[in-house]
């Protein structure tokens, strides 16, 4: 069990940054051109800096959050970034505004959307290029545990793509729930998305505490062996049991040659709920890759 960093006091949040928060309004110098994505307390909206065009993510972070003055937790995420800065995996903060109601964080912009958008439609990725993803995965996992940063809410809607067609890199964002480990306190709280970590439905619960998992050939019909056979050594309860992102590196599905058969087929992202996150790409036919 690793401990977090007790210099940053009992919350274990960082406070310290070295970005400078521009009070200024932040529209003389981008223009917000849509939305990208929404959560509990923060929006993204895609905007484009007026000087040279170049497009960027501004999540707008709430500071008063039921009821309770939450700056310190946008700051943390901000030095949390800051950490970050070399590992190529993860989003760059680029600058940082401040009105009364938010801090905003001027994030690279990652154009491909969410994994996410992946993980449930009927279309799959051709097998050589979702190993591809998952080495980036590992490398970029694998740099942040190198500075003793822990994400702690790694899933599919936190992980984007750089581009669609052709089908980009990925790039780690959210680092709301993260923290630092140090030498000095623990670790104890109870962080995450409940249909990963477990919430009050007991079954979901269940399963995932239980590592409930059905590997039955029906369920895992359109999945190799191999991959199958890397699932299963993630999924494994005991920490200490468990592959780390370098262990894991070395599993022989994720340097397995496919042959560039299947090409992909540009898609456009899926309209969801809250309206059209990112314009789709040009869909151009020459434009495929493996
Ligand atoms: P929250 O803490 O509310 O979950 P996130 O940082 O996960 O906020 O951002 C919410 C969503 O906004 C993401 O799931 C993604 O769809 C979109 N988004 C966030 N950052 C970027 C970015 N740098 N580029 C493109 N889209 C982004
Ligand atoms: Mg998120």
């Amino acid at each position: 069990r690793r401990r977090l960093d007790n210099r940053n006091g009992p919350t274990g949040l960082l406070g310290e940054i070295q970005t400078l928060i521009n009070t200024e309004p932040m529209d003389s110098m981008y223009e917000i051109t849509g939305e990208l994505g929404r959560g509990k307390f923060a929006v993204v909206k895609r905007c484009m800096e007026k000087a040279t065009g170049k497009m960027f993510a501004a999540k707008f972070l709430r500071k008063r959050r039921q009821g309770r003055d939450c700056r310190a937790e946008v700051v943390h995420e901000m030095a949390v970034l800051e950490a970050t800065r070399n590992n190529p995996r993860v989003v760059n903060l680029q600058a940082a505004y401040e009105t009364d109601h938010d801090i905003i964080l001027l994030l690279e912009y990652a154009a491909g959307g969410e994994i996410f958008d992946y993980c449930d439609c009927d279309e799959l990725l051709p097998e050589g290029q979702i190993t591809r993803l998952i080495r980036q995965m590992l490398e970029g996992v694998h740099l942040l545990h190198q500075t003793s940063v822990v994400h702690l809410d790694l899933k599919p809607q936190n992980i984007l793509l750089t581009s669609l067609a052709p089908l980009g890199d990925i790039k780690i964002v959210d680092f709301g729930l993260a923290r630092k480990l140090g030498t000095v306190g623990e670790l104890r709280e109870i962080l995450g998305t409940p249909e990963y970590v477990g919430d009050d439905k007991q079954e979901t619960y269940l399963n995932v505490s239980q590592v409930n998992v059905d590997y039955s050939q029906e369920a895992f019909s359109r999945v190799s062996e191999l991959a199958v056979d890397f699932i299963r050594k993630l999924l494994v309860k005991t920490p200490e049991d468990r592959s780390s992102a370098a262990d894991c590196m070395t599993h022989p599905w994720l340097w397995h040659q496919y042959p560039i058969t299947e090409p992909i087929t540009p898609r456009t992202p899926r309209e969801r709920s809250s309206g059209n996150k990112w314009a789709a790409p040009p869909e151009d036919p020459e434009d495929k890759e493996n």
